[in-house]
């Protein structure tokens, strides 16, 4: 611990006294919040909460056993239709957290004598997955597709399984999938994409980063014309979403080929060996998937809160990464110096993490900013105003 605190790399929680959203109460002071990843602003919206009060009225609050000895909830069957057709896939599976998704599904699909291929930059929970499984792990650069086709190339694996996220969360950019998609099909490798970041802000219905790039996701998708071909493209694409981020709840999803999905009830083990999640969560995200499709303001609100920023901080001495993206990493450099930057602001009432290494490269320590459809142009403003001030 000394020498953590020496590196200034000591984390400490704070406690949280509201609900989450734009103004908080953090430590017993108000605040003005832009770190949570409640991108459209749902966390305490009526609707969820009132799915989430009938539920519990209804059907309790705790799910009692797993998913394959009786926890396995109508409410959870019902969400996992309603998830699948709302990514345009055929199958979904709930899972407890993205954490267990990813752990579960790589797991279930790579092993000893396999190889798995990750981009640097991925999510900690697809860094771990990767290692729990005992396939080789190739790691490559960030986006770097040539080095990526080199690799898939020389493989001489059994199961090539390419993981990426879909937006790199300490970054904001977003994963070429199209580009990635065609390597996968060029090699005979899965692609997994970890969308925790997408869903919900990508896309104009907010189905996510198939979407933004058109490869399903449309009102046009039909389970008939995608079993009549004998195999589409699509078929190994392993989607994985998360539901306590833009969706305002909690959990996870992954979506795919039906045998994808039967296989994943039979050997992910993070599915197997824990308690289904309470109903009442189901309930509360099947209410989410509506809002989200319905009120396509937030997400316009969210380009218009992103634009914004980016205009009011151009002529600062940090510089926002390429991104559009609600995340807008603001890179200092220095770890020291990004958490005094951290520290001026949240004297000014402003809460945002300063983000250091080991989670981001070392030279690159940045605060992480995220912007939300809860917030107003005005708190925008007071964000660009205190940066100035403190620049
Ligand atoms: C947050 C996150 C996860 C983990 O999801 P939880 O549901 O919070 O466990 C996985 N992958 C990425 C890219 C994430 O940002």
């Amino acid at each position: 611990m000394a020498s953590l605190d020496a590196q200034g790399l000591r984390r400490r929680r704070r406690t949280l006294e509201s609900a989450q959203g734009a103004q908080v109460v953090v430590d017993g002071r108000e605040c003005l919040s832009f770190c949570s990843n409640d991108y459209l602003g749902l966390a305490k919206h009526p609707a969820l909460i009132a799915a989430a009060q009938a539920a519990a009225a209804e059907f309790g609050v705790g799910a009692g056993a797993s998913h394959l000895v009786s926890g396995h909830h109508a409410l959870h069957e019902r969400l996992e239709r309603e998830l699948a057709r709302f990514v345009g896939l055929p199958a979904a599976l709930l899972f407890s957290t993205g954490y267990m998704a990813n752990l579960g599904v790589v797991t279930a699909l790579a092993g000893r004598g396999d190889a798995v291929f990750a981009d640097r930059l991925n999510h900690a929970s697809l860094v771990d997955a990767c290692l729990l499984s005992r396939a080789e792990h190739v790691r490559y650069p960030h986006g770097d597709l040539a080095f990526l086709e080199k690799r898939l190339a020389a493989s001489k694996a059994r199961t090539k399984l390419v993981v990426t996220d879909a937006v790199f969360s300490m970054d904001g950019d977003i994963a070429p999938l199209p580009e990635l998609l065609a390597l996968c099909e060029r090699y005979d490798a899965w692609l997994m994409v970890d969308d925790a970041h997408g869903f919900g802000v990508l896309g104009e219905h907010g189905r996510g980063i198939l979407e933004r790039f058109g490869i399903l996701g449309g009102s046009g998708f039909s389970r008939e014309k995608a079993f009549a071909a004998e195999a589409a493209p699509t078929d190994r694409l392993v989607y994985m979403a998360t539901l306590g981020k833009a969706a305002g709840v909690f959990g996870a999803f992954v979506a795919g080929h039906p045998a994808l999905i039967e296989w994943l009830v039979n050997k992910a083990r993070t599915y197997v060996y824990t308690t289904a999640t309470p109903p009442l969560l189901a309930a509360a995200v099947s209410a989410s998937l509506k809002v989200i499709e319905a009120e396509a303001w937030r997400r316009e609100r969210l380009q218009g809160l992103i634009a914004r920023l980016r205009g009011g901080v151009a002529g600062l001495p940090w510089s926002l990464m390429a991104s559009d993206t609600p995340i807008q990493p603001l890179v200092v450099g220095p770890n020291q110096a990004a958490v005094r930057l951290a520290d001026g602001l949240r004297e000014r009432g402003l809460l945002i993490p300063a983000i250091r290494p080991p989670t981001v490269p070392q030279g690159t320590a940045r605060l992480r900013i995220s912007l939300s459809a809860a917030h107003e142009t005005a708190d925008v403003d007071r964000l660009i105003q205190a940066l100035g001030d403190l620049a």
